[in-house]
């Protein structure tokens, strides 16, 4: 009795507080699942201030799902460069394309068949029912877990298998479920904004009464998490074939990485730091390399870190005295979709 007594108080101020304090923020206009799901993919992993442009970049150029449905990769990762993990990108360009082709373009409209879709996860699945349906499903991002975790007390890893359960149940017991859409916004956005993960304002927070991690001393102590994955460090070298007309050769990264799809120099990845006579060994098995000048653009390694790798990048430049019919105009370069640390050498070797 007393804990749904507390639940009950925790919604109703989690409510009370959004309604005086929730952001402008344009995908709140409407409650249209297309503008939802869009900054919802948007928003993972990423900042609300780093996002908000590229969502409205996004929405004009593509404002239904039909015209994303009808882009192409290259133009969608293009727009989606500096974001990062960009197989948000290209599962979102996939859904849009499965929707629009496969179901008369309209959204599923529960938790469970949103789930389906490739590229939504439980998350914003829970978020796009809630908001724009209705359904009384939580959403637990890392904002939920740490209100969650400090204001109830909870010290189970959120990353942890019996932490996720406990803290899906936890978070779906406490929702109101009369009013899903608000309260699942008002609590990412209480999370965003008053508890925030360091040093939040606990004096003038409207829940400090009866917060456990407040009242016991251990705000700075939750959320608990484990420790994550070793990262690994790898060295990329980078072959920049300049030929006689200025132009340069890019390649299309194949495969399953984070980078797939974007365009780069031709790569040589190792695990260890390669010598200039390693480089030229390696240039051998280029077909329309014969005669190079080679120098080293960079002697001290650029670092690019990722969330599982540390990359450590040499561009080499390998000037040609012939044309080739493979590389591209230089002003032509702006057009492909490169990882940021191509997009940096651009810049700093004066093409951007
Ligand atoms: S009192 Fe502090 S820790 Fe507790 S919910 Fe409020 S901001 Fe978070």
């Amino acid at each position: 009795m007393r804990q749904l007594a507390k639940f009950m108080a925790f919604r109703t101020k989690i409510l009370a507080w959004y309604e005086q304090h929730k952001r402008d923020l344009p995908w709140r206009t409407d409650k249209n699942p297309y503008t939802v799901w869009l900054s919802e993919v948007i928003l993972q992993q990423t900042r609300v201030e780093q996002g908000m442009p590229y969502f409205n970049r996004f929405k004009e150029r593509y404002p239904r799902i039909v015209d994303l449905a009808e882009a192409s990769q290259d133009e969608v990762l293009k727009l989606w460069q500096g974001l990062g993990y960009y197989s948000r990108a290209r599962n979102m360009l996939f859904t849009a394309n499965y929707i629009q082709n496969e179901l008369n373009g309209v959204f599923p409209t529960t938790a469970k068949e949103l789930v389906q879709l490739k590229g939504v996860g439980e998350y914003t699945a829970s978020a796009i029912a809630s908001i724009c349906f209705d359904e009384a499903v939580a959403v637990v991002d890392g904002n939920v877990y740490r209100v969650l975790s400090r204001y109830f007390g909870e010290s189970l890893p959120i990353n942890s298998s019996e932490g996720i359960k406990a803290f899906k149940e936890l978070a779906n017991s406490v929702m109101d479920k009369q009013h899903p859409g608000d309260y699942n916004q008002g609590i990412m956005e209480f999370g965003s904004l008053m508890c925030i993960p360091q040093n939040p304002d606990c004096v003038s927070c409207p829940l400090n009464r009866s917060c456990i991690a407040y009242n016991s001393n251990r705000v700075a102590e939750l959320p608990v998490k484990l420790k994550k994955t070793k990262v690994v460090t790898k060295y990329h070298n980078y072959m920049v074939v300049l030929d006689s007309n200025e132009r340069i050769v890019l390649e299309q990264r194949k495969g399953k990485g984070i980078w797939n799809g974007l365009y780069q120099f031709p790569l040589l990845e190792s695990d260890v730091n390669v010598t200039q006579a390693q480089v030229e060994k390696h240039l051998k098995s280029f077909p329309y390399i014969k005669e190079y000048e080679l120098s080293l653009f960079n002697q001290e390694a650029i670092i690019h870190k990722l969330s599982h790798r540390k990359l450590l990048a040499h561009f080499w430049i390998i000037q040609l005295n012939y044309p080739i019919e493979k590389a591209i105009p230089k002003s032509q370069l702006t057009n492909f979709a490169v990882p940021v640390l191509i997009a940096n050498f651009l810049k700093a070797f004066k093409i951007y």
